[in-house]
């Protein structure tokens, strides 16, 4: 997608600093930090929302984050959805530490 800033991050069109990457997903900073760690998971393949993600992928990267989590302590797994989604590639939002 032309037009999409995610797709552009996996393009390496815009800068991003990715914490881990394999050929399904991709994992980079929020660039508006909302907690002490703030992470978004990406699939590579762009998928509007979660409705639109085949499941293989959504379970890939629920072990990820899963992974991810540990030594996190307290954290959030947030998927916004409709009006509430801002970037139409789906994303999920983990948010540790200090919520
Ligand atoms: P939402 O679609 O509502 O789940 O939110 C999209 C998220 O993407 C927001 O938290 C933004 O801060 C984040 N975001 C947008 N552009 C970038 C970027 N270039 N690098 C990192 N995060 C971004």
């Amino acid at each position: 997608m032309d037009d999409c800033v995610f797709c552009k991050i996996i393009k390496g069109e815009i800068p991003a600093k990715f914490v881990y990457q394999d050929e399904d997903m991709v994992v980079f900073p929020d660039i508006k930090q909302q907690a002490q760690t703030h992470l978004l998971v990406v699939p590579k393949k762009h998928f509007l929302d979660l409705n639109d993600t085949p499941d293989e992928i959504i379970l890939k990267i629920k072990n990820k984050i899963l992974e991810l989590s540990k030594g996190m302590g307290d954290y959030r797994v947030v998927i916004n959805g409709a009006a509430a989604q801002e970037v139409k590639h789906l994303h999920v939002h983990l948010l540790g530490g200090v919520l």
